[in-house]
């Protein structure tokens, strides 16, 4: 890639015309290349062999699709894959595919590394290295789109999603249009560590995207000690704004709940969620934390259980969260750490 050319994935039908009509080219193509790019999933302009030599040739010159390439790829014993992908300045992204009963979801990444630093994530130990184009995000969709059809998009891997906010809206955008890959705005979520004011931007532009946020702890001392965010942002602030979002869009929050033995686990803590969550329209993902990855320790399934019922006689809307592949490296920020150790 050099320094003038862009990713075909992360440029949207309408600016596609536009720069052909500029070129004397005519509109259609535009709606051909999208298609190669969004349908087909094609790795390279000279795929699309609809099109005459002149213009594929002048595209090349200006353009690569994503330039994503796989540098690993590990398969659980439960259908989950999660690939390792290379990105044109050689740094590397992880995406995942967890295929369910009823949905194929895949898991992206919307940065290299991340500068929140939450102490149980694999990739707040590299800070941020840098944020990901909208065609970087569209093409790690577009990567698992060539073995597996797509239904639902989770941004949920390695960078916080809502702190490389205009990508991912041109991301979402893409991926949601009738004329590419056409995924519905309900089947996208974004996952946020709580950053207030982008998610109030977001609950003003109205998309009904799924939001999940990551509570982890119902007190601010508890919270600050697992994610230093929250100092910024504290408790009052975050469920304020989500108060905002969900008037704002009609669609319910998840807060998803990293449950660690001996620290967030008791009656106590059942309570304060209780109570900071009372009368929200949310639902409570409860996720027993990986030790392997957060070094914290993880509660029994009895103790899981348990905090579940509690939260349920609260009046919370709760489930335990499956861990899915466990076999693999499968937690965000880990496949990638571990290449890196390596090399
Ligand atoms: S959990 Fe998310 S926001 Fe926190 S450090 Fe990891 S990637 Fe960043």
């Amino acid at each position: 890639m050099n320094r003038s050319q862009g990713f075909l994935a992360g440029c949207k039908l309408k600016e596609l015309e536009d720069i052909l009509v500029v070129q004397g080219l005519p509109r259609y193509r535009a709606r051909q290349i999208f298609t190669w790019v969004h349908r087909h999933c094609a790795l390279e302009i000279s795929d699309m062999i609809n099109l005459p030599r002149t213009v594929r040739e002048s595209l090349e010159s200006q353009w690569i699709i994503h330039g994503l390439c796989e540098v690993e790829r590990q398969v659980s014993q439960d259908g989950t894959e999660k690939f390792l992908l290379r990105l044109v300045d050689n740094q590397s992204v992880e995406t995942v595919y967890i295929p369910e009963s009823d949905r194929a979801a895949v898991c992206v990444s919307s940065q290299v590394g991340c500068a929140l630093g939450c102490s149980f994530c694999a990739t707040a130990c590299s800070g941020l290295i840098r944020n990901l184009r909208a065609g970087e995000i569209v093409g790690q969709v577009l990567w698992i789109n060539r073995f597996h059809p797509v239904s639902n998009v989770v941004f949920m891997g390695m960078g916080e999603p809502l702190a490389n906010l205009s990508e991912v809206l041109r991301a979402v955008e893409i991926l949601n249009s009738p004329a590419g890959m056409g995924i519905g705005m309900r089947r996208i979520t974004l996952s946020t560590c709580g950053l207030v004011p982008e998610i109030r931007r977001l609950a003003d532009l109205g998309l009904q995207v799924g939001l999940a946020v990551s509570l982890h702890a119902a007190d601010d001392e508890k919270r600050s000690q697992l994610m230093p965010i929250n100092r910024r942002y504290p408790l009052a602030s975050l469920v304020e704004v989500c108060s905002h979002y969900v008037a704002a869009t009609g669609r319910r929050i998840t807060f998803e709940y990293a449950l660690i033995a001996g620290f967030n686990d008791s009656e106590g803590d059942a309570e304060a969620l209780g109570q900071l969550l009372r009368g929200f329209n949310c639902y409570v993902n409860v996720i027993p934390v990986n030790p392997a990855v957060s070094g914290f320790p993880r509660p029994v399934d009895a103790a899981v259980s348990l905090f579940v019922e509690k939260l349920f006689e609260r009046g919370l809307n709760a489930a335990v969260r499956r861990e899915r592949g466990s076999d693999i490296d499968a937690a965000c920020g880990q496949l990638r750490h571990r290449s890196l150790e390596k090399s």
